[in-house]
């Protein structure tokens, strides 16, 4: 099939005006210019978008799927408080819910033309849900406790369903990690049985990590409310928690984390220099969630320091329950935009380079980058078409800041994994919308009770 457009962005090289994208079987073969391409296959069978943009879906390199019924439950409230109040609502779900909850994600992901999703998750409901749904997805399976007498309960358990999950579809698309939580909820010695598995299995690791003032007090100086409230509320044990007197970044290296072959760090808003440093020296990948740490007043990640040092870089959405849309243009034109506002000027932070840590960046930081993330020929057809022809659109002159500054998730008309056509202009090839949203409006009268 030959699909093209007025702009194709393979990002791995300079956009194409008219450009053509020749794909067999569930990779690409050819990327170039149209006419060429239409004349060298006169036989393909051509899929034209016309005033749109070809490019990789996204890569959301963090997100919670199953919490999607979560949507706008706790809005307007800093971080610590936000996640009380979480944890206290989500008692109300039961294991179905977690499931459609998790189909509604990977509805709103294939929609919002994200084609690989680095996924936590505690329940498996996103493993599951991404499965079925036949989007691309590294899932880690998210373990915590600062009772250490639940350790290896916990670490067994964790065992099994990374066990289940790399069975549950095709390999290529989905595999499993794990996430110890974070610092807070995240037992010392948890955080180095995890580094030992991880080590000894190859296992990629993903955590929580310097996200917020109340996390970065709690670690330093042993106080905060989440010494306090959370850990009432969550752990129900008195874990006798001192001051550690170093930074988030500094103490899980004291925990062995950064011994692990692939670890990614999320957030990242609260470090400095020495911690930056740390991180690069281990080849530590940073999800960075611009909205999320904006809406939940987390702080700024020092995007431009990161990128300086060398640190492989992409974007999360975080999920609905933070930031209530899995908007990946919303996320690239916020945190470009936070940047410019509060650090200035940056060269590196224009719209391409936003577009490119939204799709090869994020690939790059989950070792995925020889299959996704970008066109060009042998590698996975992950391809989202962009319309851009409305009236607050045109005219069109670069399409990177296009879609940084004017489109947003409801402008994909056409999301393909692996070849596949999983969504296209309202309509999914392999979920049942109807019942998922069906099912949400049930999960919102619950919630909301
Ligand atoms: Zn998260």
């Amino acid at each position: 099939m030959l699909l093209a457009a007025r702009y194709v962005l393979p990002i791995a090289a300079p956009h194409i005006v008219d450009g053509a994208v020749l794909i067999r079987g569930d990779h690409i073969v050819e990327v170039g210019e149209s006419e060429k391409m239409r004349k060298v296959y006169p036989d393909e069978e051509v899929r034209d978008f016309g005033l749109a943009v070809l490019m990789p879906g996204f890569v959301d390199l963090h997100t919670h799927l199953e919490f999607s019924a979560m949507r706008g439950l706790v809005d307007d409230l800093p971080y610590s408080q936000w996640k009380l109040q979480l944890l206290e609502k989500e008692e109300r779900l039961d294991a179905q819910d977690w499931n459609d909850a998790a189909l509604l994600g990977a509805a709103e992901a294939l929609e919002s033309g994200i084609t690989t999703v680095a996924d936590i998750s505690d329940s498996g409901a996103s493993a599951h849900a991404l499965a079925s749904a036949g989007v691309r997805a590294l899932v880690y399976r998210e373990v915590s406790t600062m009772d250490p007498r639940e350790i290896d309960d916990v670490m067994a358990r964790a065992t099994e369903d990374i066990q289940e999950w790399n069975e549950l579809g095709d390999p290529s698309r989905l595999t499993a990690g794990i996430a110890p939580h974070g610092t807070y909820s995240t037992h010392p010695t948890l955080y180095r049985k995890v580094a030992e598995k991880a080590i000894a299995e190859g296992l990629p690791v993903s955590t929580h990590l310097a996200t917020s003032r109340d996390e970065y007090d709690f670690v330093r100086y042993g106080s905060s409310r989440l010494a306090v409230d959370y850990r009432q509320t969550f752990s129900g044990v008195d874990v006798g928690w001192l001051p550690t007197g170093v930074s988030p970044v500094r103490y899980v290296e004291q925990l062995g984390l950064y011994e692990v072959p692939e670890l990614l760090a999320v957030h990242c808003t609260q470090v400095d220099d020495s911690d930056i440093e740390t991180l690069a020296e281990h080849n530590v990948a940073v999800a960075t969630c611009p909205r999320c740490n904006a809406k939940l007043g987390m702080g700024v990640a020092p995007i431009a320091a990161f990128l300086h040092r060398g640190i492989r870089l992409g974007i999360g959405t975080d999920s609905p329950a933070s930031n209530n849309t899995l908007d990946m243009f919303d996320e690239m034109r916020i945190g470009l935009l936070i940047q410019r506002a509060v650090v200035g000027y940056e060269p590196h932070l224009v719209a391409r380079h936003y577009v490119k840590m939204a799709t090869l960046d994020a690939a790059r930081a989950l070792g995925m980058e020889d299959r996704v993330g970008s066109l060009e020929p042998g590698k996975q057809a992950d391809i989202i078409a962009v319309d851009i022809s409305h009236s607050h659109q045109i005219p069109t002159l670069y399409p990177y800041s296009t879609l940084v500054h004017t489109a947003n998730q409801e402008n994909v008309v056409f999301t393909m994994v692996a070849g596949q056509v999983l969504y296209e202009s309202g309509r999914w090839s392999l979920l049942d919308i109807d019942r998922i949203q069906a099912r949400a409006e049930e999960m919102r009268v619950k919630l909301r009770a």
